[in-house]
């Protein structure tokens, strides 16, 4: 089954792709440079004019922007359009720190729903499926990002934001709803609190999830799977981009394909800044082609990533990008090794546990601590202490192999580590508090 919602675009050949995202570059530059100041700035600086980018071939002529530029702008010093044009704003997270806020137009709302439609449709989506968004609502992207793809697309749309996990559950089975969109770890928790309800996925409807806004494993993945009868599929955004909807995964579940009429992505070396071939891994920079409000040219995202061009089974001709393989500043350094928190995820599910964890790092001595409390299972928790001292151990000898040092592992009862209704927050860095 191939559906698409815009399918002329989303099987459109490399060739046609190319010829609209040129025509759409030479007009997004002349744009920013005629009304952002700050970019104008860059580009003087760098020595580069408008009429020296004739294609995306020269996007690599421009300068680039981070997430400091976005702080040192804020708020309205990347804006593109008067804010009387403005139909909206949305903010990070702030999981790496300050906020960011972000504008739109209405085409820009526009075009951003097109795209979290395209993922929705892809999903198996259509105007007879029922809509559960219990991504947070608010100035976060996720909501409203799913809510205006879901309306697009037809379903009938339940607007539920994060929490009260039982009334989701009550509402999912009420209301019949197929497709679920939220946080992969709110997914786990609904998975979860679903068995604790003495209820199986016979019980409810649905068929698909549209997961993202954070890292999440293919384990994770067959998890949420099982304990919700479903396909997940993964879904990649980020505020500074318009949200959830870049980037989506179609039915093949190998990568996600980048919404490339709206969105130019290149991979860069973090250090040299000079760009990778496909194939290669490194940061992910996008340049928004179309974007009114906030059109932001060459920004650097901080995930770790690779991108490929190769044919896809659902059809669809847009380059595919894997998960990303962490945040460059997601990067844990413990004792001067580099640790992602999704290794440690990983190993954990292979070793049959939950993906309920938490990292503690502290500085004692000028050695770091590296701690990591897990959950047992209710059937482990019965274990005797000699037995679960084992299990430490063993678990602390699977995150050798795997992340070259050593932690020390805690197993805690069930249900002590605490829920998240949005994105989780795995790791608890008290080194800061020292430094
Ligand atoms: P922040 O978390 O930086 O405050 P956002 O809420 O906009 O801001 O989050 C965007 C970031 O979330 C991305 O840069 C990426 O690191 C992460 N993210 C979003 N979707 C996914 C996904 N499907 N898989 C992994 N990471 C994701
Ligand atoms: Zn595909």
């Amino acid at each position: 089954m191939n559906n698409y919602y815009q399918k002329e675009i989303e099987t459109a050949s490399p060739e046609e792709i190319r010829a609209i995202q040129n025509a759409k570059i030479v007009h997004q530059v002349a744009h920013v440079y005629a009304n952002v100041k700050y970019y104008r700035d860059l580009m003087d600086a760098k020595g580069v004019k408008p009429e020296d980018i004739k294609s995306v071939d020269d996007i690599c002529k421009l300068p680039f922007l981070s997430k400091a530029d976005l702080r040192e702008a804020y708020p309205y010093g990347l804006l593109g359009m008067p804010l009387s044009e403005c139909v909206r704003i949305h903010s990070t997270s702030g999981t790496t720190g300050k906020r960011v806020v972000a504008f739109y137009t209405q085409h820009d709302i526009d075009l951003w729903d097109d795209c979290v439609a395209r993922a929705i449709v892809a999903a198996g989506g259509t105007k007879e499926d029922v809509c559960q968004i219990a991504y947070g609502f608010g100035l976060f992207t996720g909501g409203a990002g799913l809510n205006g793809g879901s309306h697009k697309v037809g379903c009938l749309t339940l607007p539920m934001s994060s929490g009260n996990t039982e009334r989701q559950i009550a509402f999912m089975r009420d209301l019949g709803a197929t497709i679920l969109c939220c946080t992969p770890s709110y997914a786990a928790y609904i998975g979860e609190t679903l068995k604790e309800m003495g209820l199986t996925p016979d019980d409810i409807q649905l068929k698909a999830g549209i997961f993202g806004a954070e890292p999440w494993t293919e384990e994770m993945r067959r998890d949420i799977e099982k304990s919700l009868g479903i396909k997940a599929y993964d879904i990649y955004g980020l505020t500074e981009t318009s949200g959830p909807g870049v980037a989506f995964e179609c039915s093949e579940q190998t990568g996600m394909h980048i919404n490339e009429d709206h969105f130019y992505a290149e991979i860069i070396d973090p250090n040299t800044l000079e760009p990778l071939p496909y194939g290669s891994k490194g940061e992910l920079v996008f340049t928004s082609l179309d974007k009114e409000a906030f059109p932001l040219l060459r920004y650097r995202t901080r995930d770790i990533c690779i991108l490929n061009r190769c044919k896809c089974g659902c059809g669809r001709t847009f380059v595919k990008m894997c998960k990303p393989m962490g945040r460059s500043d997601d990067m844990l350094i413990i004792r001067g090794v580099n640790v992602f928190p999704s290794q440690i995820e990983t190993v954990l599910l292979e070793q049959g546990y939950t993906p309920n964890y938490r990292i503690e790092l502290d500085r004692v001595n000028n050695t770091d601590t590296f701690d990591i409390y897990v959950e047992m299972s209710p059937e482990q928790f019965g274990d005797t202490i000699k037995e679960v001292a084992t299990k430490e151990k063993e678990l602390a000898s699977a995150m050798k192999t795997m992340l070259g040092i050593n932690p020390k592992m805690h197993l805690v009862a069930p249900k002590t580590i605490e829920r998240s209704e949005g994105k989780a927050v795995r790791v608890i860095d008290k080194r800061k508090l020292h430094d």
